[in-house]
């Protein structure tokens, strides 16, 4: 392809695709052939102006827009969703590099949350005390908050704008998405399908961008909310810049994520569970499992049925239906992950199988990386103490039940975790004890269903709500309090003493 034929992928802005102004690109690239396949535009300060200037004169109308009336729009988009999803498993494939099957399962995740938005009518319900006094009512709606902005990762391009925008349009917000600029293609035809399913101009824009963009948004006086999800660092900037500026934000972070293996599990759904969950997406899962805790004797065991499985994982483009798993999404990632796994042999892991150097016949030039597994990781490592974001899997050693609980709550993130046994009270004490948001008892992947909440603990999430659910639906509203009553009930006179029911 010359450099003429290259597509760009451009912003959506009031309800139009609008070509770059900024004179500045990206490349995007086909993981799997590892070649440029088309350049994504980079907002400047005023196209991200212009994004939020048409959210903001949308909002009085669509804030005013009837729940049920939002909801049916919301109903329309998710049967368009049904209709579009092997397109955007496929556009999801081609710039991110899953496996076309994972694609399919992560525009499922978000279709979910597209169903949970269209309760909005009952979602939004407040209550209401009758009488609490005096001829008194007191009843709380709530109601929306303006322009939110979504900030979104590369590992889940279509399912992770949906954790945000159909809950916020939903409660009645207009809505700017920047997504990663390294698989950007599936907000448009989130954008196009919105507006087919009759979402006026202007309630759903997207921005393509980097760090201007982000920090365009940031600095905004019209961005009410900012959430965001991608990697701690950035998740720590976002949240101290935009509460700085006294934004509403919810920012999700990184991620490592233990799967406890008790003495007492079955051995051959453990070793099931961490070939899934540890190799699945290539890694690239902020649920991913990236670390097994085998507890006592089990250890022998657990490596011994493992090694053979990592070195028979099928690794190929995503569009091979044999394919276990892709490859990484980008060259610079492949060489992270690989510089990894030379620190994990370089500090002393013994390197059971190794990833690097994978040829993938056909595809040489692709961000193959193969499953790769250490044993005899430590708490000191950097492959233990780091978030990865890799097919590559640390077994680290306990003695006991209380070293593996002691261990996990030890590490600064705290996103998932799971434990494999067939004991109810160390599941129960596992669930109860441990330091993590989102628990799996002998489930590996235990990402909440959209009726519940997503969201970690410690360095894995920023803010006080969970993403979508019940804490998605607090986030986008204000909640506000009214007490009423009428002249035929109000006594003659000031009171100056405190109010009380009477
Ligand atoms: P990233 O942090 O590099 O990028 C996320 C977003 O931030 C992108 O839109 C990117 O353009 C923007 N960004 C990047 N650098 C920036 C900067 N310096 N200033 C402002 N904005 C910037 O993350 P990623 O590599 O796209 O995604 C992988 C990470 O996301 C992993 O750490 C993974 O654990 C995490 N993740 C977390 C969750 C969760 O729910 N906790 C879910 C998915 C992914």
């Amino acid at each position: 392809m010359s450099n003429a034929d290259i597509p760009v992928i451009n912003h959506y802005i009031g309800g139009q695709l609008r070509a770059g102004q900024s004179g500045r690109e990206a490349d995007v690239f086909n993981p799997a052939e590892g070649a440029v396949s088309a350049r994504v535009a980079l907002a400047s300060e005023a196209e991200v102006d212009a994004a939020v200037a048409a959210a903001r004169a949308a909002w009085p109308a669509w804030a005013a827009t009837a729940p049920l009336k939002r909801a049916r729009i919301l109903f329309n988009f998710k049967a368009l969703l049904e209709q579009h999803h092997d397109e955007l498993a496929r556009l999801i494939t081609s710039e991110h590099g899953k496996v076309f099957s994972d694609a399919k399962g992560e525009v499922t995740r978000g279709i979910e949350v597209v169903e949970f938005a269209c309760g909005a009518p009952h979602l939004l319900n407040g209550q209401h005390s009758d009488n609490i006094g005096g001829g008194i009512d007191n009843w709380s709606l709530r109601q929306p908050i303006g322009v939110c902005a979504g900030i979104t990762p590369f590992n889940f391009p279509v399912m992770v704008p949906m954790w945000m925008f159909p809950i916020a349009l939903a409660c009645g917000n207009t809505f700017v998405l920047k997504p990663s600029e390294r698989d950007p293609s599936a907000s448009l035809l989130m954008a196009d399908l919105l507006r087919q399913a009759g979402l006026p101009d202007g309630v759903f824009n997207v921005v393509q961008g980097d760090k201007v963009a982000v920090d365009a948004l940031l600095a905004h006086p019209d961005v009410e909310a900012v959430s965001f999800v991608g990697s701690t660092p950035i998740a720590q900037y976002i949240y101290s810049e935009g509460t700085r500026r006294g934004k509403r934000v919810q920012a999700l972070g990184g991620a490592k994520n233990h799967l406890v293996v008790m003495p007492d599990a079955d051995l051959d759904q453990a070793v099931d569970a961490l070939m899934g969950a540890a190799y699945g997406s290539a890694g690239e899962r902020c649920m991913a499992i990236s670390v097994a805790v085998a507890v006592g004797h089990v250890a022998d065991a657990l490596v011994e049925r493992l090694v053979p499985r990592v070195k028979a994982l099928c690794v190929a483009p995503g569009t091979d239906a044999r394919a276990e798993m892709g490859p990484l999404v980008t060259g610079a990632h492949k060489a992270k992950v690989e510089g990894y796994i030379a620190k994990g042999v370089e500090e002393g892991a013994k390197l059971l199988v190794d990833g690097r150097g994978l040829r993938v016949a056909g595809h040489e030039q692709g961000f193959f990386v193969g499953g790769t597994l250490f044993d005899d990781v430590r708490t000191d490592m950097t492959i233990y103490r780091e978030e990865i974001f890799g097919p590559v899997l640390c077994v680290v050693r306990v003695p006991d039940f209380a070293a593996a609980v002691e261990l996990i709550n030890a590490h600064e993130f705290g996103n998932g975790v799971s434990c494999y046994t067939s004991d109810g009270g160390v599941a129960r004490t596992f669930a109860r004890q441990i330091q993590i948001g989102m628990v799996g008892i002998n489930v590996p992947i235990p990402v909440p269903m959209a009726w519940h909440s997503f969201g970690g603990w410690k360095k894995s999430l920023f803010g006080d709500h969970h993403a979508y659910g019940e804490e998605g639906v607090r986030f986008y509203t204000r909640y506000k309090s009214v007490m009423q009553r009428w002249p035929d009930s109000i006594a003659k006179g000031a009171e100056f003493t405190m109010p009380v029911a009477k």
